[in-house]
């Protein structure tokens, strides 16, 4: 089984904490959509006609494209790979984008799960976001969604901001969950170097929130949504039990993917690729029938970070008979050397052979990470 994910690099307006790749400009459309036909022809091997189970678009702002695109898109992959009929098909959109007919013909198009950029119920937040969709909008996209026949519904959220505090971010998740979504993808607001925000934190025109205030809004998030029936699988991520979602799921179980489209990233199991962040460098050189990219065979050192850093961030933990059976003892024996202060401090816990995070491992998985890592020898 294997996954397809879609980059869609067009954004009406740059939000200032954004850094995902994407540009503003208009007009290119037509010229993308042609170059991404022709990735999707010269990669229909790339997967070794393995099964796709899951098909993602996301960017970007997909939902700023043509229907009629969009069915282009859908269409030629389906018939270049072999897309499952029970495949979990998402499309992220933003909530000033869609109509009700935009929702119906996603669904005749194929499209069974939304993923919508709702980021916060505070019209004050929103702003502060830099977003172009008031509260009223959010209430909107919801409400047209869930009549036009979407059942599986994931909504974003961010938390963290300048001037939130926990009571904010509470009402937030209580306005949140007088919906009915079934997954929940909830991002503390990390300020980037290069974006908008990066630039005024380091001008001393925004203030981060001290780590004390974000710890309370996480703690928050995890109470909250868990006395709501959602399930904590993933660090960002939160589920009805059979909602989690399955592309996701698929990076974190180390399932092969294909990344189509600018700086989208793939990874077949030996290498990794990805695509050049550049709409002009990525239609041009398609249109020659290249395609623009880098790419670095793994090492057994890169799959065994890899395999921890996925499987960390999830519930699912790492399997320690796995490490062994995979990379060797001595690969477990250094994992176990490197764990045990955090171990001991009850960042990570042990039971039998899966290690997890604990809840207060979470709040510094970062430093986790980064602390077991294996360095090149
Ligand atoms: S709409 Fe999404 S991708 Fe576009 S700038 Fe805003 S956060 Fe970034």
């Amino acid at each position: 089984m294997a996954g397809i994910y879609v980059h869609i690099p067009f954004c009406k307006t740059k939000c200032p904490y954004c850094d995902f790749f994407s540009v503003t400009r208009r007009g290119e459309e037509s010229t993308f959509i042609n170059a991404l036909l022709g990735e999707i022809s010269l990669q229909r091997n790339y997967l070794h006609q393995r099964k796709i189970r899951t098909l993602y678009f996301g960017g970007g702002t997909p939902s700023l494209l043509h229907l009629s695109h969009l069915k282009l898109i859908f269409d030629r992959i389906c018939a270049a790979f072999n897309v499952v009929g029970d495949a979990e098909i998402t499309i992220e959109c933003n909530p000033d984008d869609v109509t009700p007919y935009f929702f119906r013909e996603l669904r005749s198009i194929g499209f069974n799960r939304l993923s919508l950029g709702i980021q916060s119920f505070h019209e004050e937040e929103l702003r502060v976001l830099g977003r172009r969709h008031t509260v009223k909008q959010n209430d909107l996209s919801i409400q047209q969604a869930l009549q036009e026949g979407f059942k599986n519904i994931s909504i974003d959220l961010i938390y963290g901001l300048p001037g939130s505090t926990s009571k904010s971010w509470k009402e937030t998740l209580e306005m949140a969950f007088e919906y009915p979504f079934k997954h929940l993808s909830a991002y503390h607001l990390t300020i980037e170097p290069g974006t908008v925000f990066g630039d005024r934190l380091k001008k001393g025109e925004l203030e981060e929130i001290s780590e004390e205030n974000s710890v309370a809004q996480f703690r928050k998030l995890i109470d909250y949504s868990g006395s709501k029936g959602f399930e904590h699988y993933e660090l960002s991520s939160f589920a009805l039990p059979g909602y989690y979602s399955r592309h996701n799921t698929g990076y974190w179980k180390q399932e092969p993917y294909l990344g189509l489209g600018p700086s989208a990233h793939s990874y077949n199991g030996n290498t990794r690729q990805w695509n050049v962040s550049h709409t002009r460098f990525y239609t041009d050189s398609l249109l020659k029938g290249q395609i623009p990219c880098k790419w670095e065979i793994l090492t057994k050192r890169d799959h065994f970070n890899e395999y921890l850093m996925t499987r960390l961030r999830t519930h699912w933990g790492v399997d320690l008979a796995k490490i062994s059976r995979k990379f060797g003892s001595g690969y477990r024996d250094y994992l176990l050397k490197a764990a045990r202060p955090f171990l001991n401090n009850q960042y990570l816990k042990r039971k039998g052979n899966v290690l997890t995070l604990t809840n207060e491992g979470k709040f510094i998985s970062d430093t986790i990470f980064r602390e077991i890592f294996k360095e090149e020898q």
